[in-house]
Order: C-alpha cells, then sequence, then structure tokens
C-alpha cells in the first residue's frame, strides 16, 4: 500500500475536530503523549507520509506487530516521538485516540481503545456516545474508507483479534 495522499486527506477530518469539545489534555496533563514507550502504530502505507514531509521530531522504527496479506508477512510500523510534535502531522493513531476501528464478525465498528483505559480518563470513563459526534463519526469515515483496500482490511482483521486479547480484561464500550 502506498497511500501518503490518502493518509493525508484523512489526516484533515481531525485537524479541527477532538475526542471531546474542551481540551482534554488538561486533565492528564497530557497522558497519552508522555512515557518512554510512547509509540504509536502507524497504520499500513502510513510511513510513506513521512517520506514526503520534513519531521524530524518522529523515528519510525519496525513494530512486533505483523499481519498477512497474500501469503505474504508485513511488519506494522511504530513511531517514537519523544513527546512532541508538529500537530498538523502526527499519526492517525494520535487523532483517533483512544478510539480505534475494530472489526466485530466483519462489521467496522469504532471502540474505545482497551490499551487507553491504563492511562487515559477518557478511555477509562467515557461511553462512544459520549464523545463528540463528529468525532466518532469522521473515525468511523476514515476506516470506512482505508478498508476500501484490501490489505487494509487484512490487516484490519489480525489487528481486531489482537485487540480481543485485551478486550477480555477491558470490555468494549
Ligand atoms: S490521555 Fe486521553 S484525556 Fe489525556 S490528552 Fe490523551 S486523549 Fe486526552
Ligand atoms: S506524535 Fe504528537 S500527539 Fe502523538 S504521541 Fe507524540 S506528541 Fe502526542
Amino acid at each position: 500500500m502506498n497511500s501518503a495522499y490518502l493518509y493525508l486527506q484523512l489526516y484533515r477530518l481531525f485537524d479541527g475536530i477532538t475526542p471531546v469539545k474542551a481540551d482534554c489534555g488538561g486533565l492528564c496533563d497530557k497522558a497519552c503523549c508522555r512515557g518512554d514507550d510512547a509509540g504509536m502504530y502507524l497504520f499500513p502505507g502510513e510511513a510513506s507520509v513521512y517520506s514526503l514531509l520534513s519531521s524530524e521530531w518522529i523515528r519510525i522504527e519496525n513494530s512486533d506487530f505483523s499481519y498477512t496479506y497474500n501469503g505474504v508477512g508485513k511488519k506494522l510500523k511504530i513511531a517514537f516521538c519523544n513527546g512532541g510534535c508538529d500537530r498538523y502531522q502526527r499519526p492517525l493513531a494520535c487523532r483517533i485516540f483512544p478510539l480505534t476501528p475494530y472489526l466485530d464478525k466483519g462489521r467496522l465498528r469504532v471502540i474505545t481503545d482497551p490499551r487507553s483505559k491504563a492511562v487515559c480518563p477518557l478511555g477509562r470513563t467515557l461511553g462512544i456516545e459520549d464523545y463528540d459526534r463528529s468525532f466518532v463519526r469522521n473515525v468511523h469515515t476514515a476506516f470506512v474508507i482505508l478498508s476500501k483496500n484490501r490489505e487494509f482490511k487484512a490487516f484490519l482483521s489480525e489487528y481486531s483479534r489482537y485487540l480481543d486479547d485485551y478486550l477480555k480484561f477491558f470490555p468494549k464500550k
């Protein structure tokens, strides 16, 4: 998948839309941007965005997460930022946090990312219906568009099974 321009378009869905109307960073001192392990997955094809941009604040590596497409194993990339970024260049994972796409019996849903519950007051306390409706809608729209690509759909299927391991401990909302 080589989709830098698609991702740049999708980023714009979140330039002015955030999980809730207020600046939630004040609740937690931006907990999701802190910590030594402040890495975020780049979705398939997304790393190509950063070869187009001058982004010295980001470091990209292969992650431990892999998925299979057409019989070929692929490593998902992960990005590290040292807790600071150009807001207009931040990855999609940061824009949609604490929500995530999830394939539920083949149907795309937007759920609270169960991994957010350890760090994020919103993820811990809100149900999907409590988020800004435009935010939830835009997360859904972004992943409907991405899922039109077969490789992305294959990734999303394995990613959802990976989330299932967390959902055993943190039931969906
Ligand atoms: S951890 Fe949650 S509440 Fe805090 S800034 Fe990130 S998204 Fe907002
Ligand atoms: S890239 Fe930006 S939004 Fe994402 S974790 Fe780093 S500082 Fe936070």
